[in-house]
């Protein structure tokens, strides 16, 4: 079996203010993915319209890491409740997720529910020990909350043993030593490329392209964002829309859309393993499956009912 040892997808994972923002941050300026001049666009939505609209992203955003030659795909998670749909659909994009806890405050209960979500997907998770540098922060203790943690949430034997790193993500630093600091997040790379698994490589067989969160962008129109699970989608092809109804359309890729940094940038071409946006086709919805037009085979329909969608 063939793997792309080029890439990781992972989920990030947390509490509210745990740290996922600012560790992304820190992440994506040490790996000079992002240069320091660039803006950063908001992608903030109207949230009386489009949020209404089943499975569109409203928290949601992915970054895209190169670190020695690995493309670490990073995909941000809600931490709330209501939003448990779209927590489950991003888990089924990544092969791995980042636990980030705080470690004064320990496990709290978003901490409870979104492991839940990953652990259930059988995810490889990693979790980060993060603000080490607080006063009165207890490494260890947390450590023991997040063990206790996955015990009561049925982990499996090898979930179980999930490596930790030990990081301040204000000051940009990471260990596996909770007592003392590297000057860098190196820790937390290596722990990902080493632990997180590949993706297969079936970059030969007949695509599989699966929706798993809407976006929308006045320049593209409705954009679905999901994962190359099997073959290889490029810019031109004929395809087949296989419709949540059952029904089939056919259409063409107008627009593929990788990720660098926060950006989006077009793309030729997506192969298996691939985090994309695809864009173009109207009439797209989550959980929806393109694949070849004389090879149609839909993906299993992921999980769609939200809960009504409050904003807090
Ligand atoms: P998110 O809600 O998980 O995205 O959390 P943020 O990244 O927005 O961080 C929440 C708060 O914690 C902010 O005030 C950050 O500055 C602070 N913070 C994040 N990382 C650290 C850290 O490593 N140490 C300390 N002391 N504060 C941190």
């Amino acid at each position: 079996m063939n793997i792309r040892n080029d890439i990781r997808n992972i989920a990030i994972i947390a509490h509210v203010d745990h740290g996922k923002t600012t560790l992304v941050d820190k992440l994506l300026h040490q790996s000079g993915t992002f240069r320091t001049n660039e803006q950063v666009e908001e992608r903030a939505m109207d949230s009386n319209d489009l949020e209404r609209e089943r499975g569109i992203t409203i928290l949601a955003k992915n970054t895209a890491i190169n670190y020695k030659g690995t493309r670490i795909n990073i995909m941000d998670t809600p931490g709330h409740a209501d939003f448990g749909g779209e927590v489950e659909r991003i888990m089924k994009m990544v092969d791995g997720v980042l636990l980030v806890v705080d470690a004064y405050e320990g496990t709290m209960p978003q901490t409870r529910f979104v492991l839940k979500k990953a652990l259930e997907q059988n995810l490889t998770p990693i979790v980060v020990v993060n603000k080490i540098d607080r006063d009165f922060a207890r490494p260890s203790e947390v450590v023991d909350e997040v063990i206790d943690l996955f015990i009561e949430l049925d982990a499996t034997e090898e979930q179980l043993d999930f490596p930790v790193v030990y990081a301040s993500a204000i000051n940009g630093t990471a260990s596996t030593n909770p007592e003392k600091q590297d000057e860098n997040m190196e820790a937390l790379f290596d722990m990902v490329v080493d632990n997180i698994p590949a993706p297969i490589d079936n970059r030969e067989e007949p695509l599989q392209f699966q929706v798993a969160l809407l976006d929308y962008n006045d320049y593209v129109g409705r954009i679905g964002i999901g994962r190359v699970f099997r073959g290889t989608m490029r810019v031109g092809q004929q395809v087949a829309l296989m419709k949540l109804d059952g029904t089939v359309k056919q259409l063409r890729v107008t627009k593929l859309f990788g990720f660098i940094g926060l950006k989006r940038v077009e793309i030729e071409e997506a192969i298996s393993g691939d985090l994309v946006a695809l864009s173009g086709m109207e009439d797209i919805n989550v959980g929806e499956t393109v694949c070849p037009v004389d090879h149609q085979d839909a993906l299993p329909v992921l999980r769609i009912d939200e809960p009504t969608l409050q904003m807090t």
